[in-house]
């Protein structure tokens, strides 16, 4: 009889003991407000923004309601305007279009190379067509950060890093989030620390410092950010910048502080389960494992993988028999969107040129997430049904 996995892929793990007293204790006191403090308090929200702070090695840190937002933020804070065209990842997921469309401005997007990155022939290419490139390190490959910034800066492009999937991640050492002008992450469940929502912005520029403040809704209280520039660089911002709310609560603040403690431990777990799977689908034919940069301090929260020139059917078959055994697989080469796995000529509010490069690497990406609450012997199990399967529909070219 084959073997079934009867895990599953969208379990994670409970908030830390510690998480759970800290969010008790925010309720039995009632000030869930970031800026609602007694005499000698410190906010949950201000420790969290500068314990992140330091986590990361920046100088400022604003703790927001999502990571859409601290993108959208982000566009602001550099001076994006509607209208203005914006360079993107072509593989990425809705709300990095969507951060861009939120600010009225157009997304212009840049290819995706077969190692799952950036592409950056393509971004040279298309230097004069934005002036901002809101980078997506998409399921955690980091593309070569040294290039990727040469090719910016010789065309004075801001970079804003979106590090949805790479909290916790490096690229030759240097934390992903501070390569840019702005990082940005997501405290969303599925993500590498769990508020339910949330979300961090950070930078080492005060002014955009400063801006990201006033957007989120501080009121004039941003003098209670202690991750944030001094009062001085407030002087004119405070009466240009709009207050567009988006602020983190003392409760996800609290429930996320305990989490940022564990982080470190967390990203090496993800790792074991990570090249456990890796380990056990390798040299499968008709299978190409992405092979991970020695530049790349990886998070492995999910795992990818490509099946060359499949047909659609093909595919769809593997996902079905898989499914059948209690593996869930994602593919990124479906026409309509399904749940995460939109593509960029599934945002029709863009007007997209074909990009046939990067669809032949779409139609083959495969994804699956490793969540925490699978073991070892988990991550062995679904290997083995991966493998088993793609040799049963995998038919060599000859
Ligand atoms: C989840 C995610 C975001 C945005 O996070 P939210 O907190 O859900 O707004 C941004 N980029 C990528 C690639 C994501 O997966």
């Amino acid at each position: 009889m084959s073997e079934v996995f009867t895990g599953s892929f969208t379990q994670q793990e409970p908030i830390p003991e510690a998480g759970i007293e800290a969010a008790v204790a925010v309720m039995r006191h009632g000030r869930l407000h970031r800026y609602n403090t007694v005499a000698g308090e410190t906010a949950q929200t201000v420790l969290l923004e500068q314990e992140f702070a330091a986590y990361v090695g920046v100088k400022y840190c604003l703790a927001v309601a999502s990571g859409g937002y601290a993108m959208a933020t982000a566009l602001r804070a550099v001076g994006v305007q509607a209208g203005d065209r914006v360079l993107t990842n072509a593989f990425t997921l809705a709300p990095v279009p969507g951060a861009i469309a939120a600010v009225g401005a157009v997304p212009v997007f840049v290819g995706v190379t077969p190692a799952l990155v950036l592409d950056l022939d393509d971004l040279a290419a298309k230097a004069d067509q934005g002036d901002v490139l809101l980078l997506s390190h998409m399921r955690g490959h980091l593309c070569d950060m040294d290039r990727l910034m040469e090719i910016c800066d010789a065309s004075g492009i801001i970079v804003i890093e979106d590090c949805a999937h790479t909290m916790g991640a490096a690229w030759k050492g240097k934390a992903s989030g501070t390569w840019g002008k702005v990082g940005c992450y997501s405290c969303q469940t599925y993500k590498h620390m769990n508020a339910g929502e949330g979300g961090l912005f950070v930078t080492d520029d005060a002014e955009v410092a400063a801006r990201a403040i006033m957007y989120s809704g501080s009121y004039m209280m941003y003098e209670k950010h202690l991750a944030g520039p001094p009062s001085e660089v407030f002087e004119t911002i405070r009466f240009e910048t709009p207050n567009i709310s988006g602020r983190m609560d003392n409760l996800r603040a609290a429930i996320l502080r305990p989490q940022l403690a564990d982080l470190a431990t967390q990203c090496a777990r993800w790792n074991e389960r990570y090249y456990a799977v890796e380990a056990g689908v390798r040299d499968t034919a008709g299978l190409t494992v992405i092979d991970r940069p020695a530049e790349e301090t990886i998070v492995g929260s999910s795992i990818q993988f490509l099946l060359d020139g499949w047909g659609e059917n093909a595919v769809q078959d593997l996902l079905a028999r898989c499914a059948a055994r209690g593996v869930e697989l994602k593919w990124f080469g479906n026409a309509e969107p399904v749940g995460f796995t939109s593509r960029y000529d599934s945002w029709r509010y863009v007007d997209a040129p074909a990009m046939p490069a990067s669809d032949r690497v779409l139609a083959g990406i495969i994804d699956m997430r490793v969540p925490l609450t699978f073991s070892l012997e988990d991550c062995a199990l679904i290997a083995r049904i991966i493998r088993d399967e793609v040799g049963r529909v995998y038919q060599a070219p000859h």
